[in-house]
């Protein structure tokens, strides 16, 4: 489908796009726009997209006084896979990054994009969830910080304000000895959301040792807090009961992709696989 006509601004800084979004028009933020101008070509009703991308500085990656890391909103997803501290201490986002459509996709999108666009389905958003994540939200009202714990709500929907820039994902400080292993199936690799994914993380600075984190079969993206304490407390011989835990917590639906007994079952499989992984 065409795309319909909207008024399209590049902000220079952020208190401009925030001005933008503040003139009684309906209006979006844009990053890569690999997701918004697909829904505007579809059914989206948008009269002034703004732009962040010509913001300078908004797409940095860097380490925080507290020995955190910082993902900038217009930071893409190849630049955060590649980037040498995410590497040695996050493990658990370089692997959901990298499965993340093809090649160039991740060139264009960002991760936070990924997460506010608030799908379930977001390769990104379970890795962040599982590290703590907190997602910095400003507006012409002020700064504010929302765990990712409380960000997803529903499909598409989330807990940023329309008038919120999330500015950058801050993630708090991690060693470099977490195992991560992500189990993700899809109809077509590199071209399709995940039909059904796992993300299982062992070790690190996690408050909890083991984190579980469920993709495409809940309307939200999930962790498994019931599964990770077992695991804490009882360790590898209770990943039988964690993923029998993780797939009775799982409310798949039934769709294109795949069926709700499908999905099910395929969470009990993959969660076993990653936990076997990081425990291994
Ligand atoms: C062919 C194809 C394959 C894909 N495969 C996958 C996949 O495998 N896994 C996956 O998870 N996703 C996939 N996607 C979806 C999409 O590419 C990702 O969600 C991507 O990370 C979105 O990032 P973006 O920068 O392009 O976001 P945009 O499209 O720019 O924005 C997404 C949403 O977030 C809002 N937004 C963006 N930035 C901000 C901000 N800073 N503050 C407030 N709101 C903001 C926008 O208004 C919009 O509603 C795919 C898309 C396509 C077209």
């Amino acid at each position: 489908m065409l795309l319909p006509h909207f008024d399209y601004r590049a902000a220079r800084s952020i208190d401009e796009a925030l001005a933008l979004a503040n003139e009684g028009i309906s209006s979006r933020f844009m990053a890569g726009g690999t997701d918004l101008i697909a829904q505007m070509r579809i059914r989206l009703k948008v009269e002034r997209v703004i732009d962040l991308k010509k913001i300078p500085g908004l797409d940095a990656i860097a380490e925080t006084d507290d020995g955190g890391l910082e993902i900038g909103a217009t930071a893409v997803i190849s630049d955060v896979c590649r980037h040498a501290l995410v590497q040695a201490r996050y493990p658990a986002l370089v692997k959901c990054a990298s499965e993340l459509g093809a090649y160039a996709l991740r060139n264009r999108a960002t991760v936070v994009g990924n997460v506010c666009n608030g799908s379930p389905a977001a390769d990104t958003s379970v890795a962040l969830l599982c590290l703590d994540a907190l997602a910095v939200a400003v507006s012409q009202r002020g700064e504010r910080l929302i765990p990712l714990s409380e960000f997803f709500i529903a499909p598409g929907k989330t807990a940023r304000a329309s008038d919120e820039i999330i500015t950058a994902i801050r993630l708090p400080a991690a060693t470099s000895g977490m195992k991560a292993s992500y189990n993700r199936l899809s109809r077509r690799r590199g071209m399709d959301l995940a039909t059904v994914a796992v993300l299982t993380t062992h070790g690190g600075n996690a408050a909890s040792k083991y984190r579980i984190g469920l993709v495409a079969v809940a309307p939200r993206t999930l962790r498994v807090p019931q599964a990770e304490a077992l695991l804490d407390r009882q360790g590898p011989s209770a990943i039988d009961e964690a993923a029998a835990i993780a797939r009775d917590t799982a409310t798949p639906i039934s769709d294109a992709r795949g069926t709700a007994d499908y999905r099910r079952a395929m969470v009990f499989a993959l969660t076993l696989r990653g936990l076997a992984a990081v425990t291994a």
